[in-house]
């Protein structure tokens, strides 16, 4: 499938946005007081350069040597208050998170972008946040789409969102089973980020290890569990 090809079929999303689903849109946790910092900019996976002799090279497989990112463009028209956000300087640790919505079974672009569209419509219109508040999205069919820019702090982890890059996997996962390449393009790439921010695998986290939250639901969860642990995906890779 062309994750490029161009789509337009968000409008019908909002004409459905009851409130019930409306305060549900996102694991909704977050925060606008946020502090600015002076700091290098946060560097893009697709903007790896090569690392200083002194740091190891990571061992990583073809697999993990690149992540393609869905563009912006491809979801949504809109764009962020960026008077509204805060620099996010150099990315210091990564969170991953879950929609926590109605599990749905996502077929196509088309659907993604649509469920991308009603929680951005949610963050800024309800919320009052400047923008979706994660930076990147996994879609059940391994698909990663940006969302909020990356060289912004996010609006994802309540009074923790400084240098915290936010990673949203779509579903429901205290419900439902994230999907083997939803996982594999998670792990790969959380790997990428951590690589080039230099971010530890301490710093690698989940929502419920910051704030009191059911986020990112228990099967993403322990697959974030065994992943940082022992000879898991994440953990060969960062240090
Ligand atoms: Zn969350």
């Amino acid at each position: 499938m062309d994750v490029n090809q161009p789509f337009d079929r968000r409008s019908l999303l909002l004409a459905g946005l009851g409130s019930a689903a409306a305060l549900a849109a996102g694991c909704a946790s977050s925060t606008r007081r946020t502090h600015t910092a002076s700091l290098p900019g946060p560097v893009w996976p697709h903007e790896r350069t090569p690392a200083p002799s002194s740091t190891p090279a990571p061992s990583s497989t073809t697999a993990l040597q690149r992540v393609r990112v869905v563009p912006r463009a491809n979801w949504t028209a809109s764009q962020p208050k960026l008077w509204d956000t805060k620099p996010m300087g150099a990315i210091r640790r990564i969170t991953v998170h879950h929609d926590g919505m109605a599990p749905v079974r996502l077929a196509g672009p088309g659907d993604v972008a649509d469920r991308l569209e009603l929680i951005r419509h949610v963050h800024v219109e309800n919320n009052g946040w400047a923008d979706i508040g994660y930076h990147f999205v996994v879609d059940p069919q391994g698909r990663v789409w940006a969302a909020r820019p990356l060289d912004r702090q996010g609006a994802h982890v309540r009074d923790h969102n400084e240098h915290n890059m936010g990673i949203l996997v779509l579903g429901n996962f205290e419900e439902q089973t994230p999907t083997p390449r939803a996982l594999a393009a998670l792990d790969a790439l959380i790997v990428e980020a951590a690589a080039v921010n230099r971010v530890p695998l301490s710093e690698i986290r989940t929502h419920r290890e910051w704030n009191p939250t059911a986020c990112p639901g228990a099967t993403l969860q322990q697959h974030m569990n065994s992943a940082r642990s022992g000879r898991g995906r994440i953990a060969q890779h960062v240090a």
